[in-house]
């Protein structure tokens, strides 16, 4: 499979050069020249598949022939090392856990993927070292910390914003040493994601094969298809249209929920569902896309101002507005409306939500009244331990600490703090 840039201004690539490199060498996000809808009868058939089977088939054209068949395999089995479990929350509504890996966020499944996938392609190779650079607002960081500690070839180097990500976040890529180092920026998620973007571009740091771990690589926003088909799969018995409402911040996992649907899977609409940075929800309602600074919210791993998966998503609609509103819709609710969610949620069924899955869940709510004869999931990005202290204080409940976070609780955070892409630079040496 090839891959071409959104900027049209850079040659094609494969599959692996596109996952080396992160962005085109034109600053554009790389898109896959074909999509090929899978048969009929694996439709028919996936209630009686298991997830790496449906995993394989969802990815493999993607992958083309630069892994072969058993490698894909074991890549994709010690990816979905964990369970995706469809929760009843209330009658025609589900939540879709995504967050039973070992950072209890639903990013483990793309930083896992990818990880294996940059081992495999430097296994011949020990001199070669990749840095991956990459920038989180909350649960990126952790999750590719997880995902590429200890794989050989590979140095990995986080930014995050300062004060801006939970106690267990920060603690979470700070501790782990190892290949993994962690810089806390003066700055807001922006100026992290900026930085970035421009060491990427800075031809002075080519030595570094710098590459990213965000959702603007193909190996991190492709595997987030699965979900989709997980979600189906469980569904897919009740014989109605399905809406799947995701909470979105960059798009990516929203737009991976596009992709599969142009494998053939029946989703009969998407929800982005947004907090108070609703650049995208506002596109929807002036048809004009106009991106501003994020803003601090409770659901910060969604504080994202320009979303960079947004371009893939018009590019899968051809910008044609009106076949684009046809399949999606994207909703933004304020702080307020996500905690009074998350305590109807609570009251009603005893289901803790954290933010996200709560703001997930006020998308959803809102387009099953256009869609009475349908069943909605809403994907639950991360645990509530994430979020301890707006859930705790929100629904006047003690969470429990699940066995994968007490590892990082009592660990030292190590971190070196900066201000500016100089210090970016100097850092990385
Ligand atoms: C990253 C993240 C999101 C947003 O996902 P995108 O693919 O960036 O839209 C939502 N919830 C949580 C908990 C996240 O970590």
């Amino acid at each position: 499979m090839k891959y071409y840039s959104l900027n049209h201004k850079a040659p094609k690539v494969s599959f692996q050069q596109a996952v080396v490199d992160g962005l085109a060498p034109d600053k554009g996000l790389y898109f896959p020249e074909r999509i090929t809808p899978l048969s009929a009868d694996f439709f028919a058939s996936i209630g009686q598949k298991s997830n790496v089977e449906i995993a394989f088939e969802a990815i493999r054209q993607f992958v083309g022939d630069e892994i072969p068949e058993n490698e894909l395999k074991r890549i994709i089995d010690e990816t979905l090392s964990f369970d995706f479990p469809l929760v009843k929350v209330e009658d025609n509504v589900f939540s879709l856990e995504l967050f039973h890996g070992p950072t209890m966020a639903f990013k483990d499944v793309g930083a896992r993927f990818m990880a294996r996938c940059l081992a495999y392609f430097n296994r011949n190779n020990p001199t070669q070292k990749n840095t991956v650079l990459v920038a989180t607002s909350g649960d990126t960081g952790g999750a590719v910390a997880s995902g590429f500690l200890g794989v050989s070839g590979v140095d990995v180097v986080i930014l995050y914003p300062s004060g801006k990500v939970s106690d267990i976040q920060e603690r979470q890529l700070t501790t782990l040493g190892q290949n993994i180092r962690a810089l806390e920026v003066d700055g807001v998620f922006d100026d992290c994601q900026a930085m970035v973007k421009k060491a990427f571009l800075d031809e002075s740091l080519s030595h570094k094969n710098l590459t990213s771990a965000n959702s603007i690589n193909i190996a991190r926003w492709l595997p987030q298809m699965f979900y989709f088909f997980f979600a189906y799969k469980q569904l897919a018995a009740q014989n109605k249209p399905l809406i799947v409402s995701c909470p979105s911040g960059n798009f990516g996992n929203i737009c991976a929920g596009i992709m599969a649907k142009r494998l053939g899977l029946p989703i009969a609409h998407f929800v982005a569902s947004t907090n108070a940075n609703d650049t995208v929800p506002r596109f929807f309602e002036h048809g004009k896309y106009d991106p501003k600074s994020s803003v601090a919210t409770i659901s910060n791993a969604m504080d994202v101002g320009n979303p960079s998966n947004f371009i893939r998503i018009q590019e899968l609609y051809g910008n044609d507005l009106a076949e684009f509103e046809k399949d999606f819709s994207s909703y933004s609710f304020s702080d307020e409306q996500t905690k009074a969610a998350m305590k109807q949620i609570h009251q009603h069924s005893g289901y803790v939500a954290e933010p996200h899955g709560a703001v997930g869940y006020l998308g959803l709510k809102k387009e099953l009244g256009n869609h009475p004869d349908a069943v909605g999931v809403f994907l639950e990005t991360a645990h509530p331990i994430k979020f301890d202290a707006i859930v705790e204080n929100t629904l006047k409940v003690k969470l429990e600490i699940p066995e994968q976070i007490k590892g990082v609780l009592d660990k030292e955070k190590v971190r070196t703090k900066i201000k500016t892409y100089e210090d970016l630079k100097d850092f990385l040496g």
